[in-house]
């Protein structure tokens, strides 16, 4: 009974393609092993859950975009950038998804990757679009950092992706040191609203794109590849 039971979280913890344990093999001291896991992750990125998950979460941003109408002065919507606008496909296959011994790498591994300026947009593209043909202010805050080539970089993928007319992109002050992003965009968020903006729309891929309040409506995506606290 206490093997079927774990075997239940972990097919919980692993989305839908449970991995399949031996029948003497007990889960509680034996999981799966990280190759095992990651082979599970590839199969979610690969073969079309996890593209049907993010569209299914900007179909409902839609569908809520669009039962509100044009939007009124002041409106605006909030996108975070790394796999929400725009997809780290190869780093994520490449790096988190390759090779035997790391399971997750430092935030910073990443910096590497965002500066080649090559990311495909996500889906979230259409929630984008729908925002701007309603007349929504469209406001841009990442975790990247406010360094000058990071910037340029990231300017010059979102216009390649279509991503243009944003207000303004708001990165993560280079300087900045908490354990957490949330102070820092739940803060840019509070300040987009004290210069009168209110926004009805905020959608990232991490729970902190999201905590902290200053927005009406969160949506969060999938991401089961890399954790930012
Ligand atoms: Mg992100």
């Amino acid at each position: 009974m206490k093997s079927s039971c774990s075997r239940l979280v972990w097919a919980i913890l692993l989305g839908s393609s449970p991995i399949l344990l031996a029948a003497d093999q007990c889960p509680d001291i034996d999981p799966p092993n990280l190759p095992a896991i990651k082979a599970t992750l590839k199969e979610y990125y690969h073969t079309g859950p996890y593209d049907a998950a993010v569209n299914e979460v900007v179909d409902r941003g839609i569908d809520y975009l669009r039962s509100r109408g044009k939007a009124k002065k002041g409106d605006a919507v909030v996108f975070d950038l790394d796999e929400t606008l725009l997809s780290n496909e190869k780093y994520i296959d490449g790096v988190l998804l390759a090779g035997l011994k790391t399971f997750a790498l430092p935030e910073t591994s990443l910096r590497p990757w965002q500066l080649k300026a090559e990311d495909p947009s996500l889906p979230t593209k259409r929630l984008y679009d729908a925002a701007a043909s309603l007349g929504y202010t469209i406001f841009l805050i990442t975790g990247r950092p406010e360094i000058p080539q990071y910037r340029q970089a990231t300017e010059r993928n979102l216009s390649k992706v279509g991503c243009d007319g944003y207000e303004r992109l708001i990165m993560k002050p280079a300087d900045y040191k908490q354990p957490s992003v949330i102070p820092f965009k739940s803060g840019a968020r509070r300040q987009i609203e004290e210069k009168g903006h209110t926004i009805v729309l905020n959608i990232g891929d991490q729970e902190s794109d999201l905590k902290g309040g200053y927005a009406e409506r969160t949506f969060k995506l999938p991401n089961p590849f890399y954790f930012v606290p």
